[in-house]
C-alpha cells in the first residue's frame, strides 16, 4: 500500500489535526522499508523498536498540543558515516564493522531535540569514496527507478529511500557530489550547503576541506525545514562559521549558464533539461545568460588530488589501535599492515595511495601544491562571476544513472559522474540538484544551481520557483507496482 508521501509540513498539519498519529507513520514507512529493503538494500540497519517508541512519544506530544515543531515524529534516515550514539557507524566498511558510536554527531542531536525519528541508517561508498554505491562492503543499493541501474553514490541509499517511501528524508554527505548526484539518479531533491554552515562534528571525515552534510528529501521546502534545524555555528568543529545569508531584493533573478558544462562530455538528455528550464525562466522574465568558467575543466583533476590527499591523511587513524577491527599479528607494525590490507576494500585503498604519493615530499610542489593553486583560481573566478549573476545553472550529472559494472572497471569514467558536482565543493558554494524529467529509459534527470556562499535561503527559494515551474511528479516502478497489489 505504498503512498507517495506528503511534504513535511503537509505531514506536521495532519499530525497538528490529528489525522494522522507519528506512530502511524513511522508504521506506514517501515511496512515500505520491510518489502523495498528486499529489493534495494538501501539501509545497513533499521531501527524499529527505539523509533517506534519514539514515535509514541511524540504521538503523546501532539495529543497534547505541545509538539516541538515540524521535524516532531518525522521518520528520517541516516547515512552510515554520522554518528549516532549507541549504534554501529560502519562506513560500510569493514574497517569499521564493529564500531559502536560513542557520541552523537551535531547534526543528531539537532534532530532528536527537534523530535525526529530516525529509520536507520543507509549504505554507501565505503567511507563515501564512489559514486554508484557499489563502493559498499556490505553489498550494492539498487536504484528504485529500475533496481538494474545503480542508485548513485555515495549517498546512495539515502537517495534510494527517500525516493521509495521507507523514510520522509534523509541526511547525506557530499564531498565531490554525493548527495546531489545520487538524488538525482533517484528523482529526489539534494542540497549541498555552503561549506561551514553545517556542523561536520561527527562525520567520519573523507576530505575535510570539501566534507558538507545535507538533506535529501522528496521536496523542496522539506530540504529548507531539514537545513533550518540542522546549520548554525558549531564550537566542536573547528571550520563551522557563523553564518550571515544573504538575501535577494530583485525579483528579477539573473542566471548564468555554465558553458563548460554544457558541452561534449554532458549528454544531450541532461543538457535539455537546463534548456527547458530556461526556456520557462526566460518566460517568467528572468535574465538567463552564458557564462564561461574555463577552469571548472579542471575542477575534476583538482578533486582527484585534494580529496585522495586529505582521505590519506584522515584515513591514517585506522590502525587496529584506535577504532575498528585488529588483526592478529606478532609485532605491531605487522598488525597494522593486516588490518589495513583486510579492513579496507579497493576503492580507499587506491585513494590512499594516491594522496600519500601527492603528498610525498618529491612530487608535492608539483601535485598537490599546484591543485591548490587552481582550487584557489577556481574560487576566484566564481567570485568574480557571481558579481554578474545570482545563480548559475547546469546538469547535476552528465547522464541519468547507468547499469551495475558498467563503469567499475573504468575509473576515469566512473569519477566523470561527478564532473557537474565537483566544483561547488572545491569553492565551498551551496548547490542544489532538482529533478525536473525523464530520460529515454524512464530514469530521472535533474538540473543544479549553485549560489554565492551563504545564498543557501535564497537558493532553496529560487530552487523552489524552479520545482514548480517543472512540476516533476513522477514516481519510481517500485512504489506503483507495490500501490496496485
Ligand atoms: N564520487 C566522488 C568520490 O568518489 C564524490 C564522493 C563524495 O562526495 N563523498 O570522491
Amino acid at each position: 500500500m505504498a503512498e507517495k508521501i506528503p511534504s513535511i509540513s503537509k505531514i506536521n498539519e495532519l499530525f497538528q489535526n490529528k489525522e494522522m498519529k507519528p506512530s502511524e507513520l513511522f508504521e506506514q514507512v517501515y511496512e515500505t522499508a520491510s518489502y523495498t529493503e528486499s529489493v534495494l538494500h538501501a539501509h545497513l540497519e533499521l531501527f524499529y523498536d527505539e523509533g517506534l517508541k519514539l514515535s509514541k512519544e511524540s504521538d503523546k506530544r501532539y495529543k497534547k498540543n505541545e509538539s516541538l515543531g515540524l521535524l516532531d515524529g518525522i521518520p528520517i534516515a541516516i547515512k552510515d558515516n554520522i554518528n549516532i550514539y549507541g549504534y554501529k557507524t560502519t562506513c560500510s566498511s569493514k574497517m569499521l564493522s564493529n564500531y559502536v558510536s560513542p557520541y552523537d554527531a551535531t547534526v543528531v542531536t539537532s534532530l532528536k531535540k527537534a523530535g525526529t525519528i530516525f529509520t536507520g541508517k543507509t549504505n554507501l561508498d565505503e567511507f563515501a569514496m564512489g559514486s554508484s554505491t557499489e563502493n559498499s562492503a556490505y553489498g550494492p543499493t539498487k536504484n528504485p527507478w529500475n533496481p538494474d541501474f545503480v542508485p548513485g553514490g555515495s549517498s546512495g541509499g539515502s537517495a534510494a529511500v527517500v525516493s521509495a517511501g521507507s523514510a520522509v528524508a534523509s541526511l547525506g554527505s557530499d564531498t565531490g557530489g554525493s548527495i546531489r548526484q545520487p538524488a538525482s539518479f533517484c528523482g529526489v531533491v539534494g542540497f549541498k550547503p555552503t561549506y561551514g554552515t553545517v556542523s561536520r562534528y561527527g562525520l567520519i571525515a573523507f576530505a575535510s576541506s570539501l566534507d558538507q552534510i545535507g538533506p535529501i528529501t522528496n521536496t523542496v521546502d522539506d530540504t529548507r525545514i531539514i537545513f533550518n534545524e540542522i546549520q548554525g555555528y558549531d564550537s566542536k568543529d573547528a571550520t563551522s562559521i557563523t553564518p550571515v545569508y544573504t538575501k535577494l531584493e530583485n525579483k528579477k533573478i539573473k542566471v548564468g549558464i555554465l558553458k563548460e558544462l554544457m558541452q561534449e562530455g554532458v549528454s544531450n538528455e541532461s543538457q535539455n533539461e537546463v534548456n527547458k528550464v530556461v526556456n520557462q525562466l526566460r518566460e517568467k522574465g528572468h535574465d538567463v545568460t552564458e557564462i564561461s568558467l574555463p577552469l571548472t575543466e579542471m575542477a575534476l583533476s583538482v578533486y582527484y588530488l585534494i580529496a585522495p590527499a586529505e582521505c590519506s591523511a584522515n584515513l591514517s587513524r585506522f590502525d587496529g589501535v584506535r577504532y575498528g577491527i585488529r588483526e592478529d599479528a606478532s609485532t605491531s607494525y605487522e598488525m597494522m599492515n593486516k588490518t589495513r590490507s583486510v579492513g579496507f576494500g579497493e576503492e580507499v585503498k587506491k585513494r590512499i595511495l594516491l594522496g600519500t604519493y601527492a603528498l610525498s615530499a618529491g612530487y608535492f610542489d608539483e601535485y598537490y601544491g599546484r591543485a591548490l593553486k587552481v582550487r584557489s583560481k577556481i574560487i576566484t573566478d566564481f567570485k568574480t562571476a557571481f558579481d554578474k549573476v545570482d545563480f548559475i545553472l547546469s546538469p547535476t550529472t552528465p547522464t541519468p544513472a547507468f547499469g551495475f559494472g558498467e563503469k567499475t572497471k573504468n575509473p576515469l569514467e566512473m569519477y566523470l559522474s561527478d564532473l557537474c558536482t565537483i566544483p561547488a565543493n572545491l569553492a565551498g558554494l551551496p548547490a542544489i540538484s532538482i529533478p525536473t524529467g525523464l530520460s529515454e529509459n524512464n530514469l530521472p534527470l535533474s538540473v543544479q544551481i549553485m549560489g554565492k556562499p551563504c545564498s543557501d535561503y535564497s537558493l532553496i527559494d529560487f530552487a523552489e520557483s524552479i520545482e514548480e515551474m517543472v512540476e516533476f511528479n513522477s514516481s519510481p516502478n517500485l512504489l506503483k507496482e507495490n500501490s496496485e497489489s
